[in-house]
């Protein structure tokens, strides 16, 4: 049988809210094993980098140039018995990189159910019937929107930011804030739900706002910015959660209302958590929870879908009633929303990754379709040796240089390079960089896919 790993050629998509040209990771990412009909245009947006079977931008194996869907629907091995039966021959994951130079719409992927609905109502909008939680781990700064605040932070942005008050009215505004008033941090079931049904009660009032009055509304919210950018701050006791500043957060508001002229997302910016995440930190989201990427590059792994109900900040497709009526409504401070990565240890790391201090770390969400493993090699001749798994792999660099190895099959790494690994395969990867310095740490990161037999319920 032919060594399991194959070089990848990925395509990348050109959406408008990419960064644009050079400046994308994604399209230079691709361009390293693009054809050569493919040369990064320097006023083009490059947004995202699809590394996976996904019959809208499948990858292929640069050697043969047959997609990753056909060879793996030809050799079953490559995927494994297991999740080539469950999954129907296809990878469960798609493995992406995003470039996000602007917002991209406030959004949550259906659950499964859902998507099967929507999917039968309406195909052209929903182009999949399969659910679509997603994991975003920063490789540069990144800034977006992820869930909603908690309740006494949406109390508080009503009594200070006159226009979103203005805008959703003084019934629905005060009828939320009787109901939540004084429940804010209850775990009493009972009060949880009656909370949430006020959120979505407020919230689908906002959603629901004719584009006349927000368009008033939001030249008002712009002046307040201007005016009095203190206001846009967070309530004092919850620095920790929020580390943004309001100065910072009403330069956000401007920035996007740049982007997107009086749009319903800047009203909705005050009901979601604002996060910044740090290379390597890292978000999910469960099927049903609302958020919005504001900008930085990312790598995201999600279920092999395509599915995304859109509200805001788009020039596509928006779907306000089935958006407002899908959502959880779970509010909670932005610390919780965070996936906090562990030791992975199904590795062995030679002498020299254990006295640089290398690391394998895992990033596992609660799903069966994919986990991440990020593997920062620290000085040249680090290597690390993963244990066969059994299931399929895809493998990225991010950074520096080195080499993969399956058998006696070795292949250089640069920055950009993306490799499937197939099921049971011992992969050895080994940083051959110059030096010591930060430039020359040699990162990877794995998405794979491993089925443990639990039956893992829909999230
Ligand atoms: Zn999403």
């Amino acid at each position: 049988m032919q060594i399991p790993l194959l070089r990848l050629q990925c395509g990348v998509n050109s959406y408008d809210w990419g960064k644009v040209g050079e400046s994308s990771a994604a399209a230079r990412y691709a361009a390293t094993t693009a054809g050569q009909d493919f040369a990064i245009e320097s006023e083009k947006p490059y947004a995202e980098l699809w590394m996976g079977t996904h019959p809208s931008l499948p990858s292929k194996d640069v050697e043969t140039q047959r997609t990753l869907l056909d060879l793996v629907q030809d050799n079953q091995a490559l995927l494994s018995a297991e999740v080539s039966e469950r999954y129907a021959n296809r990878l469960p994951f798609l493995f992406k990189v995003l470039s996000i130079g602007k917002a991209l719409s406030i959004q949550a992927h259906p659950n499964k159910k859902l998507a099967e609905q929507l999917h039968a109502r309406d195909s052209k909008n929903y182009p999949d019937d399969n659910h679509k939680p997603e994991m975003t781990i920063a490789i540069t700064p990144f800034e977006g929107l992820c869930g909603f605040r908690p309740l006494a932070e949406i109390v508080h942005a009503l009594k200070a930011i006159e226009p979103l008050r203005t805008l959703i009215g003084e019934q629905a505004t005060s009828e939320f804030e009787k109901t939540v008033k004084g429940n804010e941090e209850s775990e009493d079931e009972a009060v949880v739900q009656r909370n949430k049904d006020a959120l979505r009660s407020v919230f689908t009032s906002l959603m629901e706002s004719p584009s006349e009055k927000i368009e008033a509304a939001s030249k008002a919210l712009i002046a307040l910015a201007e005016s009095s950018p203190a206001s846009f701050g967070t309530l004092p006791e919850e620095v920790e959660t929020n580390p943004s500043d309001p100065a910072e957060l009403a330069a956000i508001i401007k920035r996007l209302n740049g982007q997107f002229p009086h749009d319903i997302g800047l009203f909705v910016f005050f009901f979601l958590n604002f996060i910044k995440l740090e290379p390597g930190e890292a978000m999910f989201l469960k099927a049903d929870d609302i958020h919005a990427y504001v900008s930085g590059d990312i790598i995201e792994c999600m279920a092999s879908s395509d599915n995304v109900v859109r509200a805001g900040f788009t020039p596509k497709f928006k779907d306000v009633d089935t958006l407002t009526k899908m959502l959880t409504y779970s509010y909670a401070p932005i610390e919780e929303q965070k996936l906090r990565p562990t030791d992975y240890p199904y590795t062995v790391l030679n002498a020299t990754a254990y006295s640089s201090a290398s690391s394998s770390l895992l990033y596992d969400p609660p799903i069966e379709e994919f986990s991440v493993v990020k593997t920062d090699l620290k000085r040249k001749g680090a290597k690390v040796t993963f244990d066969p798994i059994v299931g399929p792999s895809i493998l990225i660099c991010t950074g520096g240089q080195g080499t993969i190895s399956i058998g006696h099959k070795t292949e250089e790494v640069r920055e950009g390079n993306v490799f499937f690994v197939g099921a049971d395969a011992e992969c050895i990867i080994q940083n051959t960089g110059s030096g010591e310095g930060e430039e020359d740490v040699f990162t990877t990161y794995k998405a794979f896919c491993e089925l443990d037999g639990e039956n893992t319920a829909d999230q």
